[in-house]
């Protein structure tokens, strides 16, 4: 086999290799958190100090009624009581029982529209929270899915660069030296040749450069350089 074929192949595994291994950076870039579980956790963190505090607000709320009610037995116990016959008394007893009633009323209003609050904060708690265990069930399979995907490049990366060095080894060193020199500065050292064509940079090459690339030893191309291969 001529040294043009085999840097040509070499240079086949060495794109391998390069394509695999930007392919396990791009993966082992996506292993960690999630933007999308982290974002829900915090909505249902706050969802729950909204909840928590309308669970007091509501609580604070039925306490003040069980205030205002005894106040308001205890006051109209003396209204109806009998014991206090005084006009003017009895008129500012039926004025305090009023407005405790008022009061109270209120009072009563303002827990019904908390505990609407609490109803919906309740089911929207509850919604985020299946939301949340959904994308974490999710996230993690995905998290498994690529770490095995990882595992098996990282197989075929290892079995590419055995493959790598048992072709290297079959070249001339010196050979495998320039070429590995060339693949630095162009990124493909090695160019097929294709009707007449050099491929790297798609300039026809004069007829002793094909003749001598046609013997299979090593020739640059006069135009970029590359090591020309006729397949
Ligand atoms: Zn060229």
């Amino acid at each position: 086999m001529g040294v043009a074929k085999q840097l040509y192949q070499l240079q086949e595994v060495d794109l391998e290799v390069e394509s695999n291994e930007q392919a396990l950076r791009q993966m082992v870039s996506q292993l960690g958190e999630s933007e999308a579980v982290v974002r829900v956790q915090s909505k249902l963190t706050s969802e729950q100090q909204r909840l928590d505090e309308l669970r007091h607000q509501q609580h604070s709320a039925e306490w003040e009624i069980d205030d205002l009610v005894s106040k308001l037995t205890a006051a109209e116990g003396q209204l109806y009581g009998g014991r206090i016959r005084n006009p003017k008394e009895l008129t500012n007893l039926q004025h305090e029982v009023d407005v405790l009633k008022a009061k109270r009323d209120q009072l009563e209003n303002r827990a019904l529209e908390i505990m609407d609050q609490v109803e919906l904060a309740e089911a929207s708690f509850t919604a985020t929270s299946s939301e949340l265990k959904k994308l974490e069930a999710e996230w993690h399979r995905q998290q498994q899915q690529l770490s095995a995907d990882i595992e098996v490049l990282k197989s075929k990366l290892s079995d590419l660069k055995h493959k790598r060095q048992l072709l290297s080894a079959e070249v001339d060193p010196q050979a495998v030296e320039f070429y590995d020199k060339l693949r630095k500065q162009k990124g493909q050292a090695v160019a097929k040749v294709e009707q007449g064509i050099c491929r790297g940079c798609r300039i026809s090459l004069p007829f002793s450069e094909l003749q001598q690339a046609r013997s299979g030893n090593p020739v640059q191309c006069s135009s970029c350089g590359r090591i020309l291969f006729l397949p």
